[in-house]
């Protein structure tokens, strides 16, 4: 069986977890700030906080935006469902607005039109690893007094081009980007976020947030050779990322550049094997490079995506549909629409999501091409031996 994703974990990641578990120290402690400072490192941010995943990130990030009741926070229904839950998190309501059919991330253009007295902030989705026209959304929330949050849960190692100059994705271009950490993202610590900031004075709050409102940290507090009693300026919640996670995120960091160049040339692999077939490849922007979380590939119209999806699981080979669309949710069905999202949903209903993973090897991308071809064609697949 071929998977959609395989974490690419080795024996630096056994290693790391085991000397954690020897310290004794297992919750957020040193490994998280080790993990921290080397995060904001390599995308280049001045602040970043660790917290459990990628959709405690969001919730903190929207709070700090200052999204609360009564507001409105402009995002795409092309996207997992914690965009919209963490916004109702805070009270405010989701407005979803549809995606470029090229990209498959927001249309800064609809973004504009759908703001509102009401509006406090845009939540950008850099989808399947795909940057957003940051530059637009930038100017966009400059100019009508909007707080811009990226949803970067698939976008480690993702890159942008401004002002001429290549930088990753989580370098600030709004107020704070959210991370996901979870095994389908690629660089994984199992489950995990990271919240990264422009603003010092969001990620004291993130650090008190995220604990408990807790004034004094536990390591803190055990390096203490004095008497120290913690406060609670503020009420907080159980957002922690634990050492051993820490431990194994910063293995994986150190293999960033590698993970993300192995997933650049199968993307390229798979361009060069899928061409001549009845569907489209995704395609980069000239200001964008994909870290290629996910490999979206789009069938011609009147194609029947799940009978193709079937011919490859019958050869053995995993695929996803595209991407949710949240307004097409039972939990989101009475949410009313500003107008309809056909690209949205056409994405939805007509790419399939194709398996990349570390150590996949050149003869995997031509099978699943090979299948894709015969499934396209509607040919039999032979019985899989067992
Ligand atoms: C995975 C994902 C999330 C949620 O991340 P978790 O770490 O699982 O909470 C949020 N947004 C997008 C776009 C995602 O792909």
């Amino acid at each position: 069986m071929i998977p959609i994703i395989k974490p690419s974990l080795g024996e630096a990641e056994v290693e790391a977890a085991s000397a954690v578990i020897r310290s004794g120290w297992l919750t957020q402690g040193p490994q998280v700030a080790s993990f921290e400072a080397e995060f904001a490192a390599a995308v280049g941010a001045p602040h970043a906080c660790a917290v459990s995943n990628c959709t405690t990130a969001l919730h903190l990030g929207l709070l700090a935006a200052g999204v609360g009741p009564g507001d409105e926070v402009i995002t795409v229904s092309h996207t997992f469902i914690a965009c919209a839950n963490a916004i109702r998190q805070c009270g405010a309501e989701p407005v979803l607005v549809d995606i470029d059919p090229v990209t498959l991330t927001i249309d800064p253009d609809l973004a504009e039109a759908a703001v509102t007295p009401r509006t406090k902030a845009i939540l950008a989705v850099h989808q399947i690893g795909m940057p957003c026209d940051m530059g637009r959304l930038v100017g966009i929330a400059r100019r009508h007094g909007l707080r811009l949050v990226e949803d970067a849960a698939c976008a480690i190692g993702s890159e942008i081009r401004v002002d001429g100059e290549w930088q990753r994705i989580g370098r600030p271009l709004g107020d704070v980007a959210c991370f996901s950490m979870h095994p389908r993202k690629i660089l994984t610590t199992g489950e995990g976020g990271m919240l990264v900031t422009r603003h010092a004075a969001w990620d004291r709050q993130f650090r008190l947030w995220r604990q408990h409102g807790m004034g004094v940290s536990d390591v803190a507090r055990h390096a203490s050779r004095a008497v120290v009693f913690e406060d609670y300026p503020t009420t907080g919640y159980n957002y922690r990322l634990t050492d051993l996670q820490a431990a194994i995120g910063r293995v994986q960091l150190a293999r960033l550049d590698a993970i993300v160049a192995e997933r650049r040339r199968l993307a390229g692999l798979y361009a060069e094997a899928l061409a001549g077939l009845a569907l489209a490849v995704p395609a980069e922007p000239d200001w964008a490079r994909s870290n290629w979380q996910s490999y979206a590939v789009r069938l011609g119209e009147g194609a029947d995506q799940v009978a193709v999806m079937q011919g490859l699981l019958d050869r053995g080979i995993a695929s996803r549909r595209g991407v949710m669309c949240i307004h097409l949710e039972p939990a989101y069905a009475n949410l009313s629409l500003r107008a309809p999202l056909p690209h949205s949903e056409a994405a939805r209903d007509r790419c399939i999501l194709l398996p990349l993973y570390a150590g996949m090897g050149e003869e995997t991308v031509h099978a699943v091409a090979s299948a894709l071809a015969d499934a396209l064609a509607g040919r039999p697949a032979l019985p899989l031996s067992a």
